[in-house]
């Protein structure tokens, strides 16, 4: 086995252009390739045989755990039935169609159609088109631009990776591009004015997204996306008063809301979708990952009522949408989302989502709260944070070269737990799948503390 893996571990480095990695240390070897062999529940395994809790659940998408054999029997039944068949000019399959059944009879109820796509940075450019293609329809051509957030996570293409607030997805790919704008993040702990309450700051950020779509003008500004919790920004619940306050902006100059719930669909935050946890009314919601627990690639963008109805006039009006991809609604990915679907109601995922979430991140803050270099400890549902800090009293942020983050995250990797350095600040984040057990949750809590030790201990 450690010849295999050596002889991999060459092949990789020489020919494997990672995502998200840095190339040249990878390509040096500096960095080790990791090979994950299987994984069962929350826990994964290498081929050196060594497993480690993936309290990350990959990138928060396995969130009915790994080893689920009812959804890789449904994908090997479909592959076997039909592997394909494309979903244009009124084509689906079985699949597909009883997969947007289901996804409809769990959206909010003013939503009632599902474009399919396979990735959420796929989904978030059919919503940018199809916000674009609504304002053309109704004579509105100026009405263009779309405000996202600073620290938001949209994907990473070329208007979804603008659309993504992090600098690390701008720097030297000549992004943001035109016409996306950010607005302030949602993030109370680092607010400027310390003086100011929670109500206080989300009045702050709708008070900067009015003034920004005033100095725009209103009639230039089509639509405002947002993470109901920002995740790979931080992992950074809304503040009290959030999203209410921001409606009402949109509200008032006729602005679509855009809520991104790749990573909160299907039940992260303990409720089918974070939209009905957070009291918001979207115009297009987007999925992706929970959709099939990342068995098999698939997003999609769910359409209110409100919206397809121009959309459907656009259609009498222009002909077919010039607008669709090869492996729309792709049948082995839809097997994948209903037979996921059905297990998530049968395990009753959802609500444990929420229970050993709030067990977690309980447990998380009970231990780390009144840490010196803890200055936070956050989270909603089964996603959590702990921000790191210098000073707790001046909230004073270590220096970005000593990677504290990236160090307590490589630390607890060492005692066995998977958790993830967020890209901007010292943040340690949690997601893990829905069917951790309080134990895990437990063990999860008892190796961060020991590994935080371990960490700042040596800073001093
Ligand atoms: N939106 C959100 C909220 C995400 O977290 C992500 C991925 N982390 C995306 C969109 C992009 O999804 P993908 O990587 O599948 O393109």
């Amino acid at each position: 086995m450690l010849d295999r893996n050596n002889e991999l571990a060459a092949f990789d480095r020489d020919h494997f252009f990672h995502p998200s990695t840095h190339m040249g240390s990878h390509a040096r070897g500096e960095t080790p390739t990791r090979v994950i062999a299987g994984g069962k529940g929350a826990t994964i395994v290498d081929t050196n045989g060594r497993e480690s809790l993936d309290a990350f659940a990959g990138l928060y998408c396995v969130n009915v755990g790994y080893g689920q054999t009812e959804i890789a029997d449904a994908i090997a039944a479909q592959a076997h039935k039909l592997p394909y068949y494309h979903a244009y000019v009124g084509h689906g399959s079985e699949a597909s169609i009883q997969l947007a059944k289901m996804i409809i009879d769990r959206a909010p109820d003013h939503m009632s159609r599902v474009y399919f796509g396979l990735s959420g940075s796929d989904a978030n450019e059919t919503n940018i088109k199809l916000i674009w293609y609504y304002n053309n329809i109704l004579g509105r051509p100026e009405k263009k631009k779309i405000i996202s957030r600073w620290r938001g996570y949209h994907g990473s293409g070329v208007m979804t990776g603008s659309l993504t607030g992090l600098k690390l997805f701008h720097n030297a790919f000549d992004l943001p591009r035109a016409p996306i704008l950010h607005t302030e993040a949602p993030y109370y702990f680092r607010r400027e004015d310390r003086s100011m309450s929670e109500e206080q700051f989300s009045q702050h950020c709708a008070d900067k997204l009015e003034e920004m779509i005033l100095a725009e003008g209103p009639d230039t500004v089509a639509a405002f996306i947002g993470e109901p919790i920002l995740g790979t920004g931080g992992i950074v619940p809304p503040p009290a008063g959030y999203w209410k306050k921001i409606q009402a902006v949109l509200a008032k100059y006729d602005i679509l809301l855009v809520a991104d719930e790749v990573v909160t669909g299907f039940g992260r935050l303990g409720t089918m979708f974070g939209s009905e946890h957070y009291g918001i009314k979207p115009d297009i919601i987007t999925i992706a990952k929970g959709l099939t627990s990342a068995y098999a690639p698939l997003s999609g963008s769910i359409i209110s009522d409100k919206v397809w109805d121009v959309l459907v006039r656009g259609s009498d009006e222009m002909g077919p949408i010039g607008h669709g991809w090869t492996y729309s609604a792709h049948p082995l990915c839809a097997a994948a989302g209903v037979a996921n679907l059905e297990l998530i109601d049968k395990l009753d995922l959802v609500e444990n989502a929420g229970t050993v979430g709030a067990h977690f991140r309980k447990g998380l803050a009970d231990a780390l709260a009144g840490h010196a270099h803890v200055g936070e400890v956050r989270g909603d549902g089964l996603m959590a944070a702990v921000e790191f800090v210098e000073d707790k009293d001046d909230r004073k942020f270590f220096d970005p070269s000593l990677k504290v983050g990236p160090q307590i995250a490589a630390a607890l990797l060492e005692r066995g737990v998977i958790g993830r350095a967020m890209p901007e600040g010292d943040i340690l984040g949690f997601a893990p799948p829905f069917v951790l057990t309080r134990e895990e949750a437990d063990m999860v809590v008892e190796r961060t503390a020991d590994a935080v030790e371990a960490v700042t201990a040596k800073l001093g």
